[in-house]
């Protein structure tokens, strides 16, 4: 098979892990959640006692993180100094930190770099984020932009947290972070010769097919 490089970017809600994941099984290839190694880090600097508005302590912490992350889509494992975070990087309390680290411009550059290292050790992988298709992996050989509507982004954040979460709650978590997020990097626009698909009125379904469409169009 030949070599492939997927980058697709997308603000949380927007259904971009689940379908880069499915996107990937059926390219063969392999998966990166580059947002899974911004939790893994922030869980293990709040572990750590780290003050997370101290930017300097911030920076040491990620660069000393033992993190490991499976690129394999059908095996979700993520571990730092070999506990095992995969389940806890996603509760709220790490959703609520993460963009005190994703916004330390040191951190970005460190793990921008294990991204990089990561996705040129495989022949074939589908990267995704919020940078990658314009600062880790520009070169990739298709770069999608996932978009979905305000309103669809929090209805399926709701549902994949269970119902366990108020609208205030929710919505600190995807459209406050997202702002946050968005002051170091830009996710909202497709850069040049980078591909938008609107999940807003597609189902998973319809979104795999019409992400692997815009691939194979950009991919020739
Ligand atoms: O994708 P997910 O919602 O799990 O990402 C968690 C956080 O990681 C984002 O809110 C953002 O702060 C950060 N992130 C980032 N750049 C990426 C991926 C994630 O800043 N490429």
């Amino acid at each position: 098979m030949q070599k492939l490089t997927v980058a697709i970017d997308g603000p949380s809600g927007s259904g971009k892990s689940s379908v880069s994941k499915e996107a990937a099984r059926r390219l063969g290839a392999a998966y990166l959640d580059t947002g899974a190694m911004y939790r893994a880090v922030t869980w293990h600097a709040l572990d750590a006692g780290t003050d997370l508005s101290d930017a300097a302590a911030v920076e040491a912490a990620v660069k000393a993180a033992d993190l490991f992350i499976s690129t394999d889509p059908d095996l979700e494992l993520v571990t730092i100094h070999g506990t095992d975070v995969t389940q806890a990087i996603r509760e709220p309390f790490v959703s609520e930190a993460v963009s005190a680290v994703a916004t330390n411009l040191a951190a970005r550059a460190e793990l921008v770099s294990r991204q990089r290292a990561i996705i040129n050790a495989h022949e074939r992988i589908v990267a995704e984020g919020r940078d990658i298709t314009t600062v880790v992996a520009p070169d990739a050989n298709a770069r999608i932009l996932l978009t979905a509507s305000e309103e669809a982004r929090l209805r399926r954040r709701g549902l994949q947290l269970g119902g366990t979460q108020s609208a205030e709650a929710l919505e600190a978590q995807v459209l406050a972070r997202d702002a946050k997020d968005s002051t170091v990097v830009n996710f909202t626009v497709a850069a040049d010769g980078v591909a938008t698909v609107d999940s807003s009125d597609l189902d998973f379904e319809q979104t795999v097919t019409a992400v692997l469409a815009a691939i194979s169009a950009q991919d020739k």
